[in-house]
């Protein structure tokens, strides 16, 4: 290493490992392309390298067009979109992309205010607060619900901005193995019997921590059985909704209208606006009571710059359209076809032999694949007949558990599906995955 001084580690030698970095360099290639189109439905993906006719590789900027099935634009808003581009052009031209303040120093905006109410009300809560990024929304407000004294309950699988929320906060951690509700209730009983270590008196609190969505797994939360078990221990519940909300139930309400919870049986509901809302930033709902000590008590909050305002913009503009309050009905069209795209396109890969992970209605799909160098041979094959997956591999999961995770939109057309079908089912062959080919119907 250039930068290495001599007698001490390098920066860098977490890369040291041999693995690590073999694996990382081998999934450069079809990892990390830049695009330079908007990620939508169809993407434009840069060529690292062209050859010439002595075959030398030589860098280019030239770009190919490739079927998009990688992006979380589960409602196809990444795109322009003819009720919320405009606005969010006013909203660019009016109050700039920065508010370069903090919410409680001038960073907030009317637009900041009629975010945090929209949001309350699509997700059945009394009040919300917003910040500049989803990982923050957890990273940073976890310590402030719980810290020392206090024990959280987390599913094994939680997003890693979970992870160091929990972490962060002081408090006593303990996981439960990935959605089972079962395994929940021992942890639950045992850890309230032993009561806080050394002292063996009660916890303070008890927080347990789910997604709606798993976003490397594709399932749903099995959150009835969950907050039943809440409810009998007295833990308070959080439900990170960043893959859920707008992406499921009827009306784009996230698994408690999919799988029929009261928003009111959830304490903490947090998502992001980096998925089905084509934005940026997140979200917490809660009681009234919760959020104003949140404003009050979060750093995140207190010193971090407020959300963008065309951000903002175009959340508000997405939740009106879903909600049907642009005027027309494209909102409940969407919501339609997320749902029967995401259901055709599971059930033709599960007819074609593939291991699929992940519950119908659930837009997120991993191919269980998993051999590393069969997931890059996979998505370079895919990349080459121009349709874009993500490689799921170490360290997002386990070395021995790589993937290949598909995001399916609204705004696929059955002919996008079924030309995908297609590429992997070739994909499939190459690497030698057993896999028919079986003709989906045209609708
Ligand atoms: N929670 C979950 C479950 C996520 O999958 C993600 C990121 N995909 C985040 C939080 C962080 O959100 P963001 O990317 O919007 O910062």
């Amino acid at each position: 290493y250039p930068c290495h001084v001599q007698g001490y580690e390098p920066l860098c030698s977490g890369m040291e490992d041999f693995y690590e970095r073999r694996l990382y360099l081998r999934a450069q290639d079809c990892a990390n392309r830049p695009i330079s189109s908007a990620p939508d439905s169809w993407i434009d993906v840069v060529e690292r390298y062209t050859n010439d006719n002595n075959k030398t590789l030589h860098r280019t900027t030239n770009s190919t067009r490739c079927l998009n099935l990688g992006s979380y634009n589960y409602l196809g808003f990444a795109a322009a979109d003819e009720y919320c581009t405009p606005r969010v052009i006013e909203s660019l031209q009016k109050y700039s992309p920065s508010t370069c303040s903090a919410c409680v120093d001038g960073g907030t905006t009317k637009l900041h205010t009629e975010l945090e109410e929209l949001i309350a009300r699509f997700v059945g809560k009394t009040a919300a607060i917003i910040f500049g990024m989803g990982y923050v929304t957890n990273s940073g407000i976890i310590p402030v619900l719980i810290g020392q004294g206090g024990l959280i309950i987390s599913d094994s699988l939680n997003h890693n901005s979970i992870v160091n929320g929990a972490r962060a906060s002081g408090a006593a951690i303990h996981v439960f193995q990935h959605n089972k509700p079962a395994h929940l209730e021992e942890v639950l009983r045992k850890r309230i019997a032993e009561g806080q270590p050394r002292t063996h008196r009660r916890w303070k609190k008890i927080l347990v921590i789910v997604e709606g969505i798993y976003s490397m797994e594709g399932e749903l939360c099995k959150l009835p059985e969950i907050i039943a078990i809440c409810k009998k221990y007295k833990a308070y519940t959080y439900l990170d909704e960043a893959h859920s909300i707008g992406a499921v139930g009827k009306t784009g309400r996230g698994v408690c209208e999919l799988l029929g919870v009261d928003p009111a049986d959830v304490d903490i509901m947090m998502g992001t606006f980096t998925k089905s809302f084509g934005s940026f930033g997140g979200y917490i709902a809660a009681s009234k009571e919760i959020i104003q000590y949140l404003k009050h008590a979060c750093p995140a909050h207190l010193y971090g710059t407020s959300m963008s305002p065309p951000a903002v913009q175009q959340v508000i503009s997405a939740i009106k359209v879903i909600l049907g309050e642009d005027g027309s009905n494209r909102g409940a069209l969407k919501l339609a076809k997320i749902c029967e795209n995401s259901n055709f396109f599971r059930s033709e890969l599960k007819k074609m032999g593939f291991e699929v992970l992940g519950d119908n209605d659930s837009p997120v799909m991993p191919i269980m694949l998993y051999n590393i160098e069969k997931v890059a041979a996979f998505s370079r094959e895919c990349l080459r007949n121009k349709v874009a997956v993500v490689m799921a591999a170490f360290p997002v999961v386990p070395l021995l558990l790589s993937r290949v995770r598909i995001c399916i939109s609204a705004s696929h057309s059955r002919e996008d599906l079924v030309k995908a079908l297609e590429v992997f089912s070739e994909a499939a062959n190459l690497v030698g995955i057993k896999c028919s080919r079986v003709e989906p119907q045209q609708t």
